[in-house]
């Protein structure tokens, strides 16, 4: 059985039955992603009755076409990396790409995950489980395949799918978007990335890493934008040494294709390539759901909510990507908590109150939590930073570019940003802290083992308990242990 058979046996499984739907349900979840997952899980294990409505494949983009593969796909290109690197410590080894396998093994992973989202799962849950796209006919009615279900709650958990810019000329190449780049069994020689945002630049570095010769082109000033400026510089810089070229400020005009050969056209120049993939974006997935139908208002960024993620339906709710502009697994997850507390339960949980932090799995990686860099610096917010090379681990293992920046506000944390490596992991002692009133001094007391990464985060602490020393305390500190050594 391949990989992919072995997936879908999992996440579509082809001699799938709908089950008879009850007369009325708890809960009705529209899309099989985190978000739905997690509602319908929740709901099911609190004795709620659920059917959940899925119209490709259970486990939606994390687990199919986004964070899963993708992150499959980074951990081959850093055994490259490594490789590379190793020569600094004595070790000389040599890599081959072998991209078909590289392939191979990115679905491999994506199968062996997707049991935690199957419909076997599912059922085992006593979730009613429908493959079909849903749609609704009225503020309280759900069709799929013909048949009605009637909801006591909905949630709308639909995710997003990828926004493909109108250049002219686009429409009629063949392009790669997340939806069918983790498909492709040959490597291509020469890529042209189309967005310098967090999917484009991880992809790019992976794909260079493993010996394709990538161009990123960004209408924009910067990749990441929105990111702290100099470690979005730093990522800059690391792209370059692998290889990828990035084009700023250039929006594309025109794209065509012609012998199998795809031509871009900038002002002022253009760029070949065997293969362009678009990474300029996310957005909403709406189409087919009738929203007018059950009165729930939609806008150019998805479904609307009010802070406990209800619609302008009482009855429907909404999760993830549909809804959100922080569009992660984690925090689809984490409002699909929010959903089942306020939806079935008449709670009063907020999406303002969560903590959301977020990273982009280049090398460095990059992580943020807390409000944007630019707010804090306009707020006044008074910044801290650990440069990598300070802290020992990462001196001896050779990977001390980057640095943690603290924003606080009079010792109060309002934003972090790293950059480094397993910055994805050292973001969360952030976010945990944010969540937990977050006092900077307080993470000076923390005690981590030597010698880790982590480090850096008790270093922040110290080194914001170093700027409460006022030119007073310290002299009179002084002044007291010139007293104590005469004594
Ligand atoms: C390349 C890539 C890499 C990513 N990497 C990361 C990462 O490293 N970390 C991270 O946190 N996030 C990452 N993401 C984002 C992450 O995948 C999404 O934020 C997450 O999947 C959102 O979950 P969701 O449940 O809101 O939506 P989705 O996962 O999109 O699920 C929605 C589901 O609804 C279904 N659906 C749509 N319309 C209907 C309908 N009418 N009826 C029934 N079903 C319907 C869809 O088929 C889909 O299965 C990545 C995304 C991409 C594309």
């Amino acid at each position: 059985m391949t990989d992919n058979a072995r997936l879908l046996a999992q996440v579509r499984p082809a001699d799938w039955l709908d089950p008879d739907p009850r007369s009325l349900y708890d809960l009705v979840v529209l899309g099989g992603g985190t978000a739905g997952l997690v509602c319908a899980a929740g709901a099911a294990g609190l004795g709620a009755h659920v059917a959940l409505v899925e119209r490709s494949s259970l486990g939606g983009d994390c687990l199919n076409t986004g964070c899963v593969p993708s992150k499959a796909l980074i951990r081959a290109a850093k055994a490259v990396r490594d490789a590379r690197v190793s020569a600094d410590l004595g070790v000389t080894t040599t890599s081959r790409v072998e991209f078909s396998a590289v392939m191979r093994s990115v679905r491999e992973r994506r199968a062996d995950l997707a049991h935690h989202d199957s419909a076997s799962r599912l059922t085992s849950l006593g979730i009613h489980v429908f493959f079909g796209a849903a749609s609704f006919t009225g503020p309280r009615t759900i069709l799929v395949n013909g048949r009605m279900l009637r909801f006591r709650r909905a949630v709308v958990a639909t995710g997003a799918r990828p926004s493909v810019p109108p250049i002219p000329g686009l429409m009629k190449v063949r392009y790669l978007t997340s939806e069918n780049l983790f498909e492709i069994t040959d490597q291509p020689r020469v890529l042209l990335v189309v967005g310098g945002g967090p999917i484009g630049c991880e992809m790019a570095q992976a794909f260079a890493l493993l010996g394709t010769a990538v161009t990123i082109v960004e209408a924009g000033p910067r990749i990441l934008q929105g990111e702290d400026v100099e470690a979005a510089d730093l990522v800059a810089r690391q792209l370059a040494t692998n290889g990828v070229r990035v084009l700023i400020d250039t929006p594309l005009r025109q794209v065509s294709e012609s012998g199998g050969q795809i031509t871009a056209t900038f002002d002022g120049g253009s760029i070949s390539a065997d293969t362009i993939l678009v990474a300029t974006g996310r957005s909403a997935h709406l189409e087919g759901l009738n929203l007018e139908q059950a009165l729930v208002r939609h806008g150019p960024n998805g479904v609307a909510v009010d802070d406990h993620l209800r619609t302008s339906n009482r009855r429907v709710y909404a999760a993830g990507d549909v809804c959100s502009s922080l569009k992660f697994t984690h925090a689809a997850d984490a409002m699909a908590r929010v959903v089942i507390q306020n939806a079935l339960f008449h709670g009063r949980g907020r999406v303002s109150s969560l903590v959301i932090p977020w990273c982009t799995y280049t090398s460095p990686e990059l992580a943020h939590v807390g409000i944007p860099p630019t707010e804090a610096v306009r707020r006044g917010a008074v910044p801290i930073t650990i440069r990598f090379a300070d802290v020992d681990r990462s001196v001896i293992d050779g990977e001390s570019d980057g640095f943690l920046r603290v924003h606080h506000d009079r010792g109060r944390i309002v934003a972090a940003t790293i950059v480094g490596v397993h910055a994805g992991e050292l973001i969360g002692y952030f976010a945990s802290a944010m969540r937990r009133g977050g006092r900077l001094g307080d993470l000076a007391h923390d005690v981590f083992p030597y010698p880790t990464l982590a480090d850096a985060v008790r270093k922040a602490g110290d080194a914001y308990r170093r700027t409460r020393l006022t030119p007073v305390v310290s002299s009179l500190l002084r002044r007291y242990f010139a007293l104590v050594r005469k004594m």
